[in-house]
């Protein structure tokens, strides 16, 4: 357990999206921190040592050694922490793209099964699961899990197994020569790799308001803002979204905050949402389903001041005072790297693999070889998916984790050219 002095202090306004987004990086990565909002000029010179609360140097974060960065990108964060790393090799047997739970268990039985495996992670590790304030389907977890814990929980196997971890690093492009992927990061970075597994899962989708940039990370959040949820206290909440993501942000949120609104497009929770999570919604006193509503306009000029609401079948429009907004809305996987080498995706963008690809019983025609890929085997030979990119799959902490695994054997069967 760390103790307070062992905590990174962060000190900024409550308007700050940067701020916002070191406590969301630092909570995910399962590092604690202490969050001190300056309420006014005073504060921000007695406590932040700036001019006030204005001043660009904010936020102020503050390390358990002493050290002091200003305003820090989580680049410079993952850097003081010590996480961020040159590749240390110049050829890998394989590397993996995403730290979800597929990633992570791709870089678990990958490192452990004795191959030089390096993953890549362009944020923080854990993925969506990261996000989540408590998995409780997860096997072997009775009494659920926080997906910062189990992602740090894997992290530490992965490494222990001998696997390199690159955080803060984002896969941008493709090549593939036979026998040899070559990703380039966005910094440049080259990685080359016998076999490579895409386990990039999805990016949060976003209401597509006007405003809604601006107001990101000061009032409106996407995923269930699992770092935000003690500075609610005596707050009105909404959540926007009626899958299981949103019930469990719903079920984070509503002992703390005043009272907490979920605003779904459909008519009943029980077609979106799993049983369990409706009886506990039913039984808070405190949280009211708004149906067949969504939010239709959002208002701030620093930070987010008020929502509107609209009902679907009659058109009434709601304007209500907010200041915090969190959008789970699902997401949409991102992967426009893999059409530009030809790799088969479905009409969403999800990766087509192995029998998926059959269209009565024909194989795509840039499948290249005699034999038919591998379940997890894009049209590319020896890229793999696993996890939510991947098309068809159940977008479940345990299946990405299984498929991850299942990867890996797949990776050993191409790499001794079966
Ligand atoms: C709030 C929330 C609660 C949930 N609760 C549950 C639950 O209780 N039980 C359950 O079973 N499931 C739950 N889920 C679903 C579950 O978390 C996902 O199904 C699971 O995380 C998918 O894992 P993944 O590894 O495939 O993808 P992700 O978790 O999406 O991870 C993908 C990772 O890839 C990284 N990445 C993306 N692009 C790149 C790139 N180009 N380069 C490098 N890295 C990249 C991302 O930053 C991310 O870290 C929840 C999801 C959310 C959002």
């Amino acid at each position: 357990m760390a103790t307070d002095t062992a905590r990174v202090k962060i000190l900024g306004t409550g308007a700050s999206s940067r701020a916002y987004m070191i406590r969301d990086f630092l909570h995910r990565s399962d590092v604690p921190f202490e969050w001190i909002e300056l309420g006014n000029d005073e504060q921000a010179r007695a406590e932040a040592g700036v001019t006030g609360l204005h001043d660009k140097r904010l936020p102020v974060c503050v390390f358990p050694d002493g050290a002091r960065l200003e305003c820090p990108t989580i680049r410079q964060i993952t850097e003081k922490l010590g996480w961020f790393h040159d590749p240390s090799r110049s050829e890998y047997d394989l590397a993996i793209y995403g730290g979800g739970p597929a990633g992570l268990s791709a870089a678990v039985y990958g490192a452990s099964e004795g191959l030089s495996t390096v993953l890549i992670e362009r944020c923080a590790i854990g993925g969506q699961a990261g996000s989540s304030s408590k998995i409780e389907n997860y096997l072997g977890f009775p009494n659920g899990i926080s997906g910062a814990d189990l992602a740090e929980r894997a992290r530490e196997q992965a490494l222990r197994f001998g696997a390199e971890i690159l955080i803060g690093r984002e896969g941008v492009r493709g090549e593939f020569l036979p026998g040899k992927g070559v990703g380039h990061l966005a910094d440049g970075t080259k990685i080359v790799a016998r076999a490579t597994i895409c386990a990039t899962g999805v990016r949060y989708r976003r209401l597509n308001l006007p405003n809604e940039e601006q107001l990101l990370g000061a009032g409106v959040y996407y995923g269930a803002g699992a770092s935000e949820a003690e500075f609610c206290a005596g707050e009105e909440v909404f959540v926007v979204g009626g899958g299981n993501s949103a019930g469990q942000a719903v079920m984070h949120f509503s002992p703390v905050a005043r009272s907490v609104a979920m605003v779904i497009r459909g008519s009943s929770l029980k077609e979106t949402l799993s049983q369990y999570l409706v009886d506990r919604i039913a039984a808070s006193p405190n949280v009211r389903v708004l149906h067949d509503s969504e939010v239709t306009a959002i208002e701030g000029d620093e930070a987010l001041q008020s929502i509107e609401i609209t009902n679907r079948q009659t058109g009434d429009r709601q304007k209500s005072e907010a200041c915090r907004l969190f959008v789970c809305i699902g997401g949409d996987p991102h992967t426009d790297w893999a059409e530009d080498v030809g790799i088969v995706r479905d009409k969403a963008g999800y990766l087509v693999t192995g029998p998926d690809l059959l269209q009565g019983n024909r194989l795509p025609e840039s499948w290249p070889l005699e034999r038919s890929p591998y379940y997890l085997e894009t049209t590319m030979p020896g890229v793999f998916a696993a996890g939510d990119v991947r098309h068809g799959s159940v977008k479940r902490c345990a299946s990405a984790v299984g498929e991850g695994a299942m990867a890996v054997a797949l990776v050993h069967r191409y790499l001794a050219g079966g």
